[in-house]
């Protein structure tokens, strides 16, 4: 194990550097760099592929990459299926190894960015899907060095949320998740509950486990989803970006009312209401518009790009211009969606 200064690849592309970086390749290297951590006083911080993240140019602590990219089958019966997949996993890889298997159930999740280690952090989640209705449980090892095993219910998912992202600002080391494990179906059921995606195929949208006649297969929902997003997103090859940066406001009732008033358009969502960020952004005049390096997508305005040799501070005053905007505007607070790392 290696320990020792090092870029840090992120898809904002932004220059960032380590002071220190180490790859985890087994069971005993994460007990080491724990262990190093600890005795330096310093803190430890796993990262996958930086396609989350707002990295600032020196990076401190002890940066870790799970690089454990394994794909255990652990059970199957006529249902489905339970895979144990190391933290390094590429996710798109993922979600295309295992629709080719016939085991399904992450193809609404095709083509996001990054690495299976990231995927619980923030739930990942997309065209009706969040990775949490697929996770059995995930593998972490703690600042202990003991490893355990947390079943989904004990892992507080949410919205974009988990109690792992909630300890990653914690004083403590952030925790290290070694592997996830998926139950996955054998049988296609797909989830065409959002409305784009039904359009997509014709179709008014539906949840998974309604029988009807004519369905796509999980592979086209795959390739339907990746065909979206090609033409919304920017690919961060071309465009760097990090994916939406602001999440979409949870509101109450009320003030769904007084957005409606205003011809925005808040959802159901959970027990309250949600409201697209985009919308807010887009209504306060901030698509297509930038400062400099920095700019919002003129297609998807919740998308910041580095369209140069912007620095994180350039992206985070920019941010902070678009947050004050739609305060102002509409009395809502947006809350980014990256995290910063410093
Ligand atoms: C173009 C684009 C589109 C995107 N679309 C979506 C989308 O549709 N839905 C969605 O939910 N997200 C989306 N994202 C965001 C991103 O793809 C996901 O959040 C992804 O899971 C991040 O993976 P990563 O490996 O790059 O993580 P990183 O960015 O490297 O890290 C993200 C966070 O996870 C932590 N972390 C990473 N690995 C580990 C580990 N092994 N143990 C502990 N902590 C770890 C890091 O400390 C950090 O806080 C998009 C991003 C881009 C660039």
């Amino acid at each position: 194990m290696t320990i020792a200064q090092r870029h840090l690849p992120n898809t904002l592309n932004l220059a960032a550097t380590a002071v220190a970086a180490v790859d985890l390749t087994s069971l005993a290297d994460a007990k080491e760099a724990i262990f190093h951590a600890e005795n330096a006083g310093i803190r430890l911080r796993c990262l996958g592929e930086g396609s989350n993240v707002v990295l600032m140019p020196k990076v401190a602590g002890l940066v870790c990459y799970v690089k454990d990219a394994s794909v255990a089958l652990l059970s199957r019966d006529d249902e489905s299926v339970r895979i144990k997949v190391g933290a390094g996993k590429n996710w798109h890889e993922l979600v295309e190894e295992t629709l080719s298997q016939g085991w399904f159930g992450l193809e609404n999740l095709s083509l996001i960015p990054g690495s299976v280690g990231a995927a619980p952090i923030q739930n990942i989640g997309a065209y009706g899907v969040e990775v949490a209705q697929l996770i059995e449980s995930v593998t972490v090892m703690e600042a202990n060095q003991i490893v355990c095993e947390m079943p989904a219910e004990d892992c507080a998912f949410g919205y974009r949320d988990s109690i792992f992202k909630a300890r990653l600002t914690s004083a403590a080391n952030a925790p290290v998740i070694l592997s996830v494990t998926f139950r996955l179906n054998r049988r296609p059921d797909v989830n065409l509950s959002y409305a784009e995606l039904a359009a997509f195929f014709e179709l008014e949208p539906f949840q998974a486990g309604t029988s009807k006649s004519k369905l796509p297969s999980p592979g086209q929902v795959a390739n339907a989803v990746a065909a979206i997003r090609l033409a919304k997103l920017p690919d961060p090859q071309e465009y760097p970006n990090a994916g939406s940066f602001f999440k979409n406001p949870v509101i109450d009732a009320d003030t769904a009312l007084r957005l409606e008033a205003r011809s925005v358009r808040p959802y159901k969502f959970d027990k309250g209401y949600k409201v697209s960020a985009a919308q807010l952004i887009d209504r306060a005049g901030w698509k297509g518009k930038r400062r400099g390096d920095v700019g919002c997508w003129p297609h998807q305005p919740l998308v910041l790009v580095n369209y140069g040799q912007a620095s994180a501070s350039n992206l985070l005053e920019f941010a902070q211009e678009v947050r004050q905007s739609v305060a102002e505007q509409f009395q809502i607070q947006l809350e980014l969606e990256p995290s910063v790392v410093s």
